[in-house]
Order: structure tokens, then C-alpha cells, then sequence
């Protein structure tokens, strides 16, 4: 035979590079389900509902195309367990020529595929994965001697290269930049739309069964289950968010709600992430809703910023840094994390809400997880590996090129500044003015001491006099230091001592 062509599972686009130029009359696609890949953390249960159905759909829309596909299921009898493994039992099957193989989004997949030369003896053609802005060289490029990598410097120059939103040379509307009008907290009177879910298919239901079976001691339900886990499905769901969600991203991007996980978020992720839809197509469509009056520029600016900038910013950051970034710890944090992160038992309302809505759905919006569960592992002192396994096993959009920079660089500043210019700390004020939490609380967060006091506040406060030494001589955390050094000895004592009595009884 010709070429073997390696799929992972969050390659499922039909012109990923692995793809190109396949011959169906002597190329077999390889796409595996290993154990290895859904137990390396305790993956939610419904992220492995979704990553496997999802490639099994795709296996047959490649099948439909007259494509061979050699599909290794996780049950099947002589499956090993692991990709380099079933590598190389393919190679014995087939007997191809070589192995084409686009390359992984993750450094730990990327080493093993590193190997599959030598473990096979073939030679292994390891393409570009052009699904994205910017290429791994391309990022490095821009970073390269420069002294502070900055998203905002980056997301203006591919604006520019993509021609996104922009008015010949200049940005559309004038401005680079809408965030000062995306803060809005949600009035009570405004409902968030019914979003568009999507029910399990005889596909995906077979794979629930085997989840349940395998994984069923892992975090999260099923019941819920409303991911799209084939492209059509992933474009339905695309229009459904430019309809109803886009034209308020932007003014509630930060807002949260009680009971309301999605508000006016995309509920993309997963779908851009295992390549069902691409960043591209959904830049393109948010902008055409814009141009057409369909959505403000405030929001659909919002949107694509999130896509073109951070996306592919912490892409970049990941491929720049690692494998020393996984290991970064620049506030020295170690605590474990604290048990209820998996249970949601806590009388924090804020922290109990974010939990049983991630349990619940594979999902919490951004604010959610930077400011409630990030902020407070941030502040606790967890230690960023503790936490980062965390948001990588619990979201269905979770992989790591993704979520690590995400949670060491902006939740828990554990890159000591290379993502975020601040730690993204706060006191129970900020969580009380974008949400409704605090009035269902056992906390009072307007109270800043004493046993019903909420905890965000004197952590906060502890959190900076703990941190004195390394933040500082931040400027942007000029105004805290200065409230700070007009407090005597004896209170900042007193909010060290709180901030410990409750941090030992989380132990
Ligand atoms: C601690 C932490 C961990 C995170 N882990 C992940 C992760 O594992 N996978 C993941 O895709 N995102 C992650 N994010 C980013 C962001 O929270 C999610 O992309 C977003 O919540 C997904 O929901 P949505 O599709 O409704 O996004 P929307 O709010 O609708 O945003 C639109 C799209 O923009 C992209 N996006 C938005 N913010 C970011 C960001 N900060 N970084 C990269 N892309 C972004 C996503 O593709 C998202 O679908 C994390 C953020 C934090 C603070
Ligand atoms: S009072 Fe504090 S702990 Fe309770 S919901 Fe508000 S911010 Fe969270």
C-alpha cells in the first residue's frame, strides 16, 4: 500500500494537512481510541463522549468519501491501550510505504510521534496543522526579541495579515479594541437565550454505554450531554450563536448568573477545538453578522478577539515554552487542591455554582473560571499543577496547548507575567457586581473580617501581603499596595491569621 495517514482525534477536518493529496486507491486513514489518551487525567465523562463520537463520525464521513479508514475501537479485542503501540500493529497490518501525520496540539502527544520513526522503521512525514492564524513559526517570529509578550501587540498584527475586521489600513470602527464596553453585569430583567442542543445520536448513545461502563467512576454526567460531534451539527450550532448569543457577547461577556452557565457565550470551543469548525469560518461569519447588521461592532470585535488573538496567542505561548512552562511556580504555591473542586461542597456559592455547572455540562464560561474557580486558587495558594490538571479533566474543551496557558499564565500567574500583566486577583467585590452569587451565600461579601465575612476578602488581602516581595512594585498593582501600607502591623496580622484559620479548615 501507499501512505498510512494518522488522524487524532482532534483532527477532524477534511482538509487537515494529513489529508492532502491522499490517494484512496492506495492510502488507509489510521484513527485509534487508546485508554492511554482517556485516563492521563480524569477526563469529564462527557469529554470523552465527545472526543470518541466525534471521531467516529468523522471516520464515516471519510468513509462516505471513499476513503479507507482503519478504525482501532476502544473495545476492540487486541487494542493495546496506547497510540505508538497500535502504530505500529497498523504498520503490520498495512505494510505502508510511510506515515503522514499532521502535527499533535500537544507536546506529550508530539513526543510519541517523534518516535514513530524509529519505532517503525518507515520514514514519517510530520505536516504544518494550518488550521490555525498563525503557525508555530510564525508566533515565534513575532515573539522573538521582543522584551514582554503582549496579546493586544499580537492579536493588531494578525488582524492586519488577516484582513479581519478592518477598513483598508485602519481598524473597523476606528478602534483596535472594545473591552472598556464589554463589562456590563446582566440586569435581572434580561433573560439569556434558549440555546440549541443536541441531542445524542445512536452513535453517540454506544458511546455513552462504553463510557459509562469504563469511565463511570470519572467526574460529571451524561445526562446533559448537547455537544455538536459532527460538522454539520458544529455549523448549526455556529449559526445558532451568531443568531442569539453574538449581538450581546460583548456587553455581558463577564457577566454570570445562577443557574445561567451559557448566557451569551458561543459554546464553540469544543467544536473549534477538535476541528469541526474552523477559527477562520467563525471569525468570517461573526464579522459578516457585523457588516450586515446583525450584530454591534462592540460584541462581534469581543468575539473575534477571543478567536484571532487569544486563541492563537496562548497557542504560541504554549509552543514557545514548553516543556519548561508546564513546570512553571513563580508565586511558590503548594497547596493541594482543595476537595471540593470535585464535589461542589462548599457553602461559597460562587464556587459551589461554577462547579456543579462544570459537573453538569463539560462547561463554565471564561469569567467563571478565571475569576471564581481560578481566582480563588489563585488566592488559596493551590499549586499550579494541582489546579491545571484540574481545568484540563473537567471542561470538554480542554486540551493542553490550550488550558495551560490559560490557568498558569492567566488564572494562577504561575509564568510570573509572560501571559497576564497582573495576577488576576479579586476580592468578593468583583464576583458580587458581575454576578448574582453572594445573595444566595452562607458569606456576606460585603462584611471584610469575622466568621461570615466572605473568604475572597481577606484572602485577597492576604494573598498580597504574602506576595509582597514578587508583585509589588507591579504598577498595575500600585493602588492595593498603597491601601496596604496605610494598615498598621497588628491588621495586616490580624487577615494573615483569618486567611490561615480558613485555609486550614479547607485541609
Ligand atoms: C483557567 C482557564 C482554563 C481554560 N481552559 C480552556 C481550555 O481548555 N480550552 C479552551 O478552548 N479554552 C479554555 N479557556 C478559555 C475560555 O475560557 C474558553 O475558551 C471558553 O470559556 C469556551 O467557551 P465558549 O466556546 O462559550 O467561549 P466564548 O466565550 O464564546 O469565546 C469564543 C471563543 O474564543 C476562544 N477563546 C475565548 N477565550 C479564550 C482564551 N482565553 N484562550 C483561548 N481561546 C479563547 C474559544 O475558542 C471560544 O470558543 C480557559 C480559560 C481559563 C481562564
Ligand atoms: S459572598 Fe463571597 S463566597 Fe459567597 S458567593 Fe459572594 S463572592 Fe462567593
Amino acid at each position: 500500500m501507499g501512505a498510512l495517514r494518522i488522524i487524532l482525534g482532534d483532527q477532524l477536518s477534511l482538509d487537515v494537512s494529513a489529508l492532502a493529496g491522499l490517494d484512496p486507491a492506495s492510502d488507509i486513514v489510521l484513527m485509534m481510541e487508546v485508554m492511554e489518551e482517556s485516563t492521563y487525567v480524569p477526563h469529564h465523562q462527557q469529554k470523552i463522549v465527545l472526543v470518541l463520537s466525534a471521531m467516529r463520525h468523522f471516520a464515516d464521513e471519510l468513509r462516505r468519501q471513499g476513503i479507507s479508514v482503519d478504525y482501532v475501537s476502544l473495545d476492540a479485542p487486541q487494542n493495546s491501550g496506547n497510540l505508538s503501540e497500535e502504530v505500529q500493529r497498523a504498520v503490520r497490518r498495512h505494510q505502508p510505504d510511510r506515515l503522514v501525520v499532521t502535527e499533535p496540539g500537544e507536546w506529550r502527544v508530539q513526543e510519541l510521534a517523534a518516535e514513530w520513526g524509529a519505532l517503525t522503521g518507515l520514514p514519517v512525514e510530520m505536516r504544518a496543522d494550518e488550521r490555525f492564524f498563525a503557525s508555530r513559526a510564525r508566533f515565534a517570529d513575532w515573539a522573538r526579541g521582543r522584551r514582554v509578550w503582549r496579546m493586544e501587540h499580537f492579536y493588531r498584527e494578525m488582524r492586519r495579515e488577516h484582513a479581519i475586521l478592518m477598513d483598508q489600513d485602519e481598524p473597523a470602527g476606528g478602534e483596535w479594541n472594545f473591552d472598556a464596553d464589554n463589562r456590563r453585569p446582566l440586569p435581572e430583567s434580561l433573560s439569556a437565550p434558549a440555546r440549541l442542543r443536541f441531542a445524542p445520536d445512536e452513535t453517540t448513545r454506544a458511546v455513552m454505554a462504553l463510557v459509562r461502563q469504563r469511565f463511570g467512576d470519572h467526574f460529571g454526567g451524561l445526562e446533559d450531554f448537547g455537544w455538536p460531534v459532527n460538522r454539520r451539527d458544529a455549523l448549526r450550532a455556529l449559526g445558532d450563536f451568531i443568531a442569539v448569543g453574538l449581538p450581546q457577547f460583548g456587553d455581558y461577556q463577564d457577566a454570570m448568573r445562577a443557574g445561567g452557565p451559557f448566557l451569551f457565550h458561543s459554546l464553540l470551543a469544543p467544536a473549534l477545538n477538535l476541528g469541526l469548525l474552523s477559527p477562520r469560518e467563525v471569525c468570517r461569519a461573526a464579522e459578516t453578522a457585523w457588516r450586515c447588521a446583525a450584530a454591534p461592532l462592540n460584541a462581534v470585535e469581543g468575539f473575534v478577539r477571543q478567536i484571532l488573538g487569544w486563541r492563537e496567542y496562548v497557542r504560541g505561548v504554549y509552543w514557545s515554552l514548553m516543556p519548561g512552562y508546564a513546570q512553571r511556580n513563580a508565586l511558590q504555591a503548594t497547596r493541594r487542591l482543595p476537595a471540593f473542586y470535585w464535589s461542589g461542597e462548599t457553602p461559597m456559592r460562587c464556587l459551589r455554582e461554577a462547579v456543579r455547572d462544570t459537573a453538569r455540562y463539560a462547561y463554565s464560561h471564561h469569567i467563571q473560571r478565571l475569576m471564581v474557580t481560578g481566582n480563588f486558587a489563585l488566592l488559596a495558594g493551590v499549586a499550579p499543577r494541582e489546579i491545571e490538571r484540574w481545568y484540563l479533566a473537567v471542561y470538554a474543551d480542554a486540551f493542553e496547548w490550550v488550558e495551560m496557558p490559560n490557568t498558569l499564565g492567566m488564572a494562577v500567574f504561575a509564568d510570573g507575567g509572560q501571559m497576564a500583566s497582573k495576577p488576576y486577583a479579586a476580592s468578593g467585590a468583583y464576583i458580587h457586581r458581575m454576578s448574582d452569587f453572594c445573595s444566595g451565600c452562607a458569606y456576606d461579601v460585603k462584611q471584610k473580617t469575622g466568621r461570615n465575612a466572605c473568604p475572597f476578602n481577606y484572602l485577597y488581602w492576604a494573598f498580597l501581603i504574602r506576595q509582597r516581595e514578587r508583585l509589588a512594585h507591579n504598577p498595575r498593582l500600585a493602588m492595593p499596595y498603597r491601601t496596604l501600607a496605610g494598615w498598621g502591623p497588628q491588621r495586616r496580622a490580624a487577615i494573615l491569621a483569618e486567611a490561615d484559620e480558613f485555609l486550614d479548615r479547607l485541609d
